[in-house]
């Protein structure tokens, strides 16, 4: 297959798993931030060939597992309305909120409905017009453009019964607020090569030069993994710091600024809440002030529900690297992808679910 079997090949892989060996004089401590990134290094057995040359820590990369219980539970609190269908991605149904997930609020007759784009929940909205459709609209700066578009096509509609529950989250500051944290144990990152489709990777100029890490774009296939790590440990050997970009196919120096200027043009940069993170500064989006009519908290706003937090999940620790989900008590015993005490076990990018596929209980 053109462009994915040339990215997976057995020898080429071998031969950069070699190079990464024969460079490294010690063990160094990598981050990839992005989940698809630690379910490819597990499926593909790259984290077990490595052990003891890199250890490779898994970042917050899943946006679904860093969406706030608060946003969960006013999802779910919305849902029970009889006038309001909440609308989500099928991953962001099964995290627990509060007081159970939203897929729970639908076996208590809620209205809660599996969308595949922010789009078709506007075209719910305008075959509808009876029901209020909120769109749980959750990720990274990928998929923020998508829901720009919508609250586009939703004002072009001039429709009064759609809304959003922004959980757009931003990947630098986070990655940024790990590195300041006391128990930091990144030495470089792996970035998102997907993130920087859309956003460039300019800015990580920055975390660079401020924390003197390397970060080096990466992609998701088996030689881009590889081609990141190994660039990375060359630099941590040769004491060097310098932004890379291992993904050249994919990923330019701007971005898409289309993509960035729709994104501008709805959404305003905004310190958001991260699940186990607390307030990340700058760590989110939020709508713009002229576009406030399609915020589902304005719309809702007597709807709010106090947050319980589950104290028995250890997700925060996993997503800052400081925990394997295989040294969580509850890996593979409560909580499995059946019965998952925590998003990280839900979601197709969580590192929690990426152990439990590929590593075994
Ligand atoms: S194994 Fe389950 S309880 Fe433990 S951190 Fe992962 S999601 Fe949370």
């Amino acid at each position: 297959m053109k462009y994915l079997d040339e990215y997976r090949d057995l020898a080429a892989a071998q031969r950069l798993l070699d190079e990464i060996r024969r460079v490294s004089t010690r063990s160094w401590t990598l981050m990839e931030v992005c989940g698809g990134q630690t379910h490819s290094l597990l499926r593909h057995g790259i984290a077990a060939e490595l052990q003891g040359t890199v250890e490779l820590i898994h970042g917050p990369g899943c946006p679904v597992c860093v969406t706030d219980q608060a946003d969960i539970d006013f999802a779910c609190q919305l849902a029970k309305r009889p006038d309001v269908m909440v609308t989500s991605f099928g991953d962001m149904l099964r995290v627990p909120g509060s007081q159970g997930s939203l897929l729970d609020a639908r076996t208590r007759g809620g209205q809660v409905k599996i969308v595949y784009s922010p789009l078709d929940a506007v075209e719910l909205a305008r075959r509808q017009p009876e029901k209020q459709v909120v769109f749980f609209a959750v990720g990274f700066e990928t998929t923020a453009p998508a829901t720009a578009l919508a609250v586009k096509q939703a004002a072009q509609y001039q429709l009064d019964n759609f809304s959003l529950i922004v959980s757009h989250v931003r990947v630098q500051p986070a990655m940024e607020s790990l590195v300041e944290s006391p128990e930091n144990r990144v030495q470089a990152f792996l970035a998102a090569g997907h993130v920087c489709t859309v956003m460039g990777y300019e800015s990580y100029n920055r975390l660079v030069e401020r924390y003197q890490l390397p970060v080096v774009v990466t992609g998701f296939e088996p030689l881009d993994l590889l081609e990141g790590i190994l660039a990375c440990v060359r630099q941590l050997e040769a004491g060097e710091t310098r932004l890379e970009n291992c993904y050249s196919r994919a990923v330019q120096m701007a971005g898409n600024q289309s993509a960035q200027d729709l994104v501008q043009e709805i959404y305003q940069i905004s310190d958001a809440r991260w699940r186990g993170f607390d307030l990340i500064p700058a760590g989110g989006l939020s709508l713009r002030e002229q576009w406030q009519q399609f915020d589902a908290r304005v719309r809702f706003s007597d709807s709010s529900l106090p947050v319980i937090l589950n104290s028995e999940c250890r997700s925060f620790d996993v997503m800052t690297g400081q925990l394997k989900p295989t040294e969580c008590p509850h890996f593979g015993k409560q909580c499995t992808p059946e019965t998952p005490l925590g998003a990280p076990m839900v979601s197709s990018e969580g590192a929690c679910a990426a152990y439990y596929r590929y590593a075994g209980v």
